[in-house]
C-alpha cells in the first residue's frame, strides 16, 4: 500500500486525516500524521490508527497532504521538508491558499522532482467528518489521477486548471459565501428594525429566490440561535476574501461587490475577532443597526 502523510491536524485536517487512516486500514497502506502541537498527532494516532511522526519521518511518503491556515505556513513546511523529499512525491495542499504562492511552490518543488497540486476543500467541518468534501484541484491532471483514489475525505473532486486555479476558485467561492452571509445579514437587520419576525422572514426567503447556504443553514443555525459555534474562523474568511480581491486585480477584472466584501470581512475580523466563527461577522451589522438578529 501507499504511504500518505498529513501535516496540520486542525479543524479540517483532523477529520480529513482520519478518513485517510480509515482507508489505509482497509487497503494495507500507511497514514503518517504530523502536527505543530505534537500531542494532537499522538491523540490522532490513538483515535484513528494513524502513525504520529517527527517531521523527518515524512520524507518517505508517496503523497504529502497539508492543511494549514495560509500559504505562508505551507512555505514554512516546504522550507523544512524540501531537502528530504523523494522525486516522484506528490504534494497535495488542501489549505485555502494563494494562487501566486502555489505557482512559486510548484516551481520550487519541481526542482526536486516533486509535483505540487493545490487542492483546497469546501464543505466545512461537517463535510470533513462525513468524508463528503468538495475538492477543487489545480495542477497537472496526470498527477491528480495518480492521487485521486487517495482523497478518502472527498465527495466530489474537480480538476479546474493549472497550478493556482484551485486556490483561485476556492477564493471566489468563499467571497461568494462572504457576500451572501453579509448581504443576508444586512437584509435581516433592516427587517428587524422594521419589526418583522426574523424566523418568518428567513423561512420565506429560504422558499424564495434570495436563498443561499447562508440563509438556509448558517444564519438559522448559528446566528438566530446566538450560538455562533466556532468551526471556521472569521480571520480565515477575511483571508479568503483578500485572496479573491488579489485574484480580481490579477485578472484585471472589475468586481466591485467582491472588492467590498474583503473590506467588510476584514473590518469584522478586526472588530469582532479573528478566532470567532465566521458567522459572527453579523455582530458588526448588529452594531451598525442597533439590533440583534434573533
Ligand atoms: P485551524 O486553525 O483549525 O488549524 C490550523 C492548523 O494549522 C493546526 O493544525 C495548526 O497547528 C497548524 N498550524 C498553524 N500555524 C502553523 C505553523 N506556523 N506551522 C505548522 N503548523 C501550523 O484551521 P482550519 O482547519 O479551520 O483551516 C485550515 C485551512 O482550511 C485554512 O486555509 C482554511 O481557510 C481552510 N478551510 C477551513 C474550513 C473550515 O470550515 N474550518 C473549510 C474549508 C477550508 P496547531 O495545532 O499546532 O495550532
Amino acid at each position: 500500500g501507499k504511504t500518505l502523510a498529513f501535516l496540520g491536524l486542525g479543524a479540517m485536517g483532523w477529520p480529513m486525516a482520519g478518513h485517510l487512516a480509515r482507508r489505509a486500514g482497509e487497503t494495507g497502506g500507511h497514514t503518517l500524521v504530523w502536527n505543530r502541537t505534537r500531542e494532537k498527532a499522538g491523540a490522532h494516532a490513538r483515535e484513528f490508527g494513524s502513525e504520529a511522526v517527527e517531521l523527518s519521518g515524512v520524507a518517505g511518503a508517496d503523497v504529502v497532504f497539508t492543511c494549514l491556515p495560509t500559504s505562508a505556513e505551507v512555505d514554512g513546511m516546504l522550507g523544512e521538508l524540501e531537502g528530504t523529499l523523494r522525486p516522484g512525491t506528490i504534494w497535495v495542499d488542501c489549505t485555502s491558499g494563494h494562487p501566486e504562492a502555489a505557482r512559486r511552490q510548484a516551481e520550487r518543488l519541481s526542482e526536486r522532482g516533486v509535483t505540487f497540486l493545490d487542492a483546497p476543500v469546501s464543505g466545512g467541518t461537517a463535510g470533513a467528518r462525513a468524508g463528503r468534501l468538495t475538492v477543487m484541484v489545480g495542477g497537472d491532471a496526470g498527477a491528480l489521477n495518480a492521487v485521486r483514489d487517495d482523497f478518502a475525505f472527498a465527495g466530489t473532486v474537480v480538476h479546474v486548471g493549472g497550478v493556482g486555479a484551485g486556490f483561485a476558485v476556492k477564493a471566489v467561492n468563499n467571497a461568494l459565501l462572504a457576500v451572501t452571509l453579509w448581504a443576508t445579514g444586512e437584509g435581516l437587520a433592516a427587517l428587524a428594525r422594521g419589526g418583522v419576525n426574523l424566523g418568518a422572514a428567513l423561512e420565506v426567503i429560504n422558499a424564495s429566490s434570495g436563498r443561499s447556504n447562508a440563509s438556509q443553514n448558517l444564519i438559522g443555525q448559528r446566528v438566530l440561535t446566538r450560538e455562533f459555534p466556532a468551526t471556521f474562523g472569521l480571520g480565515l474568511l477575511a483571508k479568503d476574501a483578500g485572496i479573491a480581491a488579489d485574484v480580481v486585480r490579477g485578472a484585471g477584472a472589475s468586481a466591485p461587490v467582491l472588492m467590498q466584501v474583503e473590506a467588510l470581512t476584514r473590518a469584522a475580523a478586526t472588530l469582532i475577532g479573528p478566532e470567532v466563527d465566521h458567522t459572527a461577522a453579523l455582530r458588526l451589522i448588529e452594531r451598525m443597526n442597533a439590533v440583534e438578529l434573533r
